[in-house]
This record gives C-alpha cells, sequence and structure tokens, in this order.
C-alpha cells in the first residue's frame, strides 16, 4: 500500500495545510481538477457512493469563472431546469432564469451541503499516468511551492472557459484606449459618454454591448461570421425547452425551420442590420459544432434602434479606434474582446491515449467522451452546458463506484454511519433514476 493513506473521510484545506513537508502523498480516493459546477457535481455524486475526494482549484474560490470572470447582469442563459446540479434542487422561488449571485449562492451551498472542501490555490500544472505504479501523479503549484498528489482516478473538470481567448489584432500597441477580454468586464459604470467596441457577438458580446448601451455608453459590435440570434422565449415559453420537445417529434432539420421563421416573424430579418444566418439551422449547428445560438435578452432592439451599432471584422487597430474590413475607420475609447473562452488541458495533462483534441476536448461527442482509459474521466467538456456537466458527473460516480465494488477495497470507501448510509442508498437511487 502507498503511503499517505488519507484518514480524514473529505479532504479538507486544514487537513492538507498540516502536511505542508511533504511534496508526494497519495490519495486514496479520486482527484478532480477544477471546483467549478462540474468539479462540485462530480464530487458530490462521488460522495454519494461513498467514494473519496481531493478538489484541486487554482482559485481562492469554488466557481471561480463565475464569481471572478462574470459580468453583474448575468443571468442563467438557460432556464433554470437545464442548469440545476444532481442531488441537490435549486431552492423552490428561484426565478426561471437565475441571477449569477443566486446561482453562486447555490453553488456555495451545494458545495457546504456536501462537505466539500476543495484545496484552493492549486493550479493542477502537470497530470500524468504512471503505469508502473498504476496512478495519476499530480503535480501543483501553491505559490511557491510544488506538491504532487497520486491517486487511482483523475476527473478532469478544469472547463471548457479555462482561459481567455484573446485575438492581436494589427495595430494593437498603437491603439491609445483600454483592450480587454470581457471576463474583466462587470459593467458599464466607467463608460458613461464613451465609445466602445465590443468583439464578439456570442452570447456575452451580445449581453455586454446592451449592457453599454443601458450605461449610456455608445457600443458597436464586430459581427465577424454569420450568427443565428432566437428569441429567448418562444409564447413565453423557453426557446430552448420548445426547441428540445420540438426534436422530441420531428427532425433537427424541421425543429430548425420552425425556430428561424418564428424568429423572421418576430424579429425580423436580423441580415438586415448586418447579422446574417449561416445556412446550417441553429440547432443543427449546436449539435454538430457546439456553438449555442444568440439567446436575444433585449440587445437585437437596441440594434434595431440604433443604441448598438453593428460592424463587420476588425482590420486593424488605429491609435484612435479600429478599421473595419468594409475599410469605414471610427474612434473608439475602449475595446472589449467577447472572443471567448478555451479548455487548459493540453497545457497540463499527458495525454498518451490521445483522448483529447488539440482545443483540449474529449474527441468523442457528448455523451461519450466522459471516460478515458487508466482511470481518466472529463466532467463537463462536452460542451452541452450545466446539464451535460451533471450528466457526465453521475456517469462517473457510478462508474468508479462499480469499479471498487467489484475490487472491493474497503479502503477506497468513506465509512457512513447508519443515517449516512440511509441517505447514501437514497442517493443511489436518485443518481440511478435521473
Ligand atoms: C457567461 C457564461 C454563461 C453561461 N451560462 C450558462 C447557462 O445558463 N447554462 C448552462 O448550462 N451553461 C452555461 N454556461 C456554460 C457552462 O455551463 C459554464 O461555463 C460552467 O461554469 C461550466 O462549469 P465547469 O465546472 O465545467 O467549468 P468552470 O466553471 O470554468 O470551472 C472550472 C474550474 O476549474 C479551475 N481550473 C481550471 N484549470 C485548472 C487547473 N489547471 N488546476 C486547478 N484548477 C483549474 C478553474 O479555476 C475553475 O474554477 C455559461 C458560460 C459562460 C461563460
Amino acid at each position: 500500500m502507498p503511503p499517505h493513506v488519507m484518514q480524514s473521510p473529505s479532504c479538507g484545506a486544514e487537513y492538507w495545510g498540516k502536511q505542508t513537508q511533504d511534496k508526494v502523498k497519495y490519495f486514496d480516493g479520486v482527484i478532480i481538477v477544477g471546483a467549478g459546477p462540474s468539479g462540485l457535481a462530480t464530487a458530490a455524486c462521488l460522495q454519494a457512493q461513498g467514494v473519496r475526494v481531493l478538489i484541486l482549484e487554482k482559485a481562492a474560490c469554488i466557481a471561480s469563472l463565475w464569481q471572478l470572470k462574470t459580468y453583474d447582469r448575468l443571468h442563467l442563459h438557460l432556464p433554470k431546469q437545464f442548469c440545476e446540479l444532481p442531488l441537490f434542487p435549486f431552492p423552490a422561488d428561484f426565478p426561471t432564469y437565475p441571477a449569477r449571485d443566486q446561482f453562486v449562492n447555490y453553488l456555495q451551498e451545494y458545495s457546504s451541503h456536501f462537505g466539500l472542501r476543495p484545496l484552493f490555490n492549486h493550479a493542477v500544472n502537470q497530470a500524468e499516468f504512471d503505469s508502473r505504479s498504476g496512478l495519476w501523479h499530480v503535480k501543483t503549484t501553491a505559490g511557491c511551492s510544488v506538491r504532487e498528489f497520486r491517486a487511482r482516478w483523475l476527473v478532469v473538470a478544469s472547463g471548457e472557459n479555462a482561459e481567455p481567448v484573446v485575438p492581436v489584432f494589427k495595430g494593437v500597441n498603437e491603439f491609445e484606449g483600454k483592450v480587454f477580454h470581457s471576463s474583466a468586464y462587470r459593467n458599464g459604470v466607467a463608460f458613461e459618454g464613451k465609445k466602445v467596441l465590443v468583439v464578439g457577438c456570442g452570447n456575452t458580446g451580445m449581453e455586454i454591448a446592451l449592457d453599454l448601451a443601458n450605461f449610456g455608453a455608445s457600443p458597436t459590435l464586430v459581427v465577424r461570421s454569420p450568427t443565428h440570434i432566437l428569441p429567448r422565449e418562444i409564447c413565453g415559453k423557453s426557446t430552448f425547452l420548445v426547441a428540445m420537445m420540438l426534436m422530441k417529434n420531428l427532425p433537427v432539420w424541421l425543429t430548425d425551420r420552425l425556430l428561424v421563421g418564428y424568429t423572421y416573424l418576430t424579429l425580423g430579418d436580423t441580415a438586415k442590420v448586418g447579422i446574417p444566418r449561416p445556412s446550417e439551422g441553429p440547432m443543427l449547428m449546436k449539435e454538430r459544432t457546439g456553438k449555442t445560438p444568440i439567446l436575444d435578452v433585449g440587445t437585437f432592439a437596441a440594434i434595431k434602434s440604433g443604441q448598438v451599432k453593428v460592424r463587420p471584422a476588425v482590420e486593424c487597430l488605429t491609435p484612435t479606434g479600429a478599421q473595419f474590413e468594409d475599410g469605414r475607420r471610427e474612434d473608439f475609447d475602449a475595446i472589449i474582446l467577447a472572443t471567448g473562452y478555451r479548455s487548459n488541458v493540453p497545457k497540463w495533462l499527458k495525454d498518451d491515449s490521445k483522448f483529447f483534441s488539440e482545443e483540449g476536448l474529449p474527441r468523442q461527442p457528448f455523451p461519450h467522451g466522459w471516460k478515458g482509459e487508466s482511470g481518466l474521466y472529463v466532467a463537463g467538456l462536452g460542451r452541452k452546458g450545466l446539464l451535460g456537466a451533471s450528466k457526465d458527473a453521475r456517469s462517473i460516480a457510478l462508474d468508479i463506484a462499480a469499479e471498487i465494488s467489484i475490487a472491493d477495497i474497503p479502503s477506497l470507501r468513506l465509512v457512513p454511519c447508519q443515517h449516512e448510509q440511509h441517505e447514501q442508498q437514497q442517493q443511489q437511487q436518485r443518481l440511478l433514476a435521473d
């Protein structure tokens, strides 16, 4: 048996804090990288199966994306029934689209309900499977100290949005204003009366443009390629829900036609304001590429009324603004890059099995990309949002629990007291039922 077998039932920062002199530790359970919704959900499901978890999180808090990198007016893009994590429902009085702070509070309660205590400020910078010992070797940096944790199972839950994508425009060094990624945008207070260029028209770029307009700024939105905009609701029902219902009974192409036809009737021709539609329908595109259509929260009306301007791709930046693909030059005080995020998996995971693509996402499309080789698992990287993450979490927990019970290794299980055993049985039934 390797040394440093974990004694504490769940892995608290306090416990590890006392052992700073140990540089290499064996952990008798599952290591999870990331304490976002996917990591927390996986940890909760594993604990419900009586399996120990150690969550390594590079930030100083859970759900760092939601707490540190999102704007104030953000609400869940999808209705709450698609965003709840396993085994712990949203409060009954939550609105259909919970606000960012409500969602963060829920995640905090989720974490304390299951007694999850991630090791914060532990950025995983290397994870590698050692075939001789059959263990994953996971190295972290915490401040100046480097540590190594070893375990039989590794769950990658570091997120599709682990690091910002920042395009480098020609002339960026000459531009005299401020250029920053949307992850640093909170609200438009500082931009009142200012001309702001928002590059990127995903859900984030669209909403930030609207927010800026509401704060008295003059936003211009760069739309580089054809994009699907849909109303957030159809006849008072979430468009996403309607699309799901339609797809149960109709082929995707017909669902797409109905969605686009309805949008045409309600919003009008989006191409007329500079936002052409792709030839492929929105749900087909979502299935094929994972790209989510824009669910309009009011930006389109602001575009039509002229409050938000639309421009084509940026050719280059000038000292006072930008030049666009169509040759137009305009002045701007600031540029916000709503240009998305990418996975950081290729930077730290040694993936000999080529389970991951070059973009750091599983090659197998959802729902098949949650299990790799040699005890490697993945949660929340299937481009299916929180619903997909929850499904991954359940699959992972059941799979690892089954492996443990086949191998019958008592040391890998928590020893629950009687009432916990009863609760575990109930949770297992719920997991299987979901
Ligand atoms: C603005 C926005 C709105 C969204 N709205 C919705 C919505 O309404 N509904 C929906 O279903 N989905 C939504 N999503 C998509 C997705 O569900 C969220 O991004 C969600 O946070 C994903 O959870 P996650 O745990 O997989 O990743 P993250 O929330 O990104 O969490 C990953 C965690 O891993 C940590 N980490 C990363 N790398 C390392 C490392 N090397 N070592 C240690 N820790 C690491 C990060 O610090 C982070 O805390 C939205 C995304 C964004 C950006």
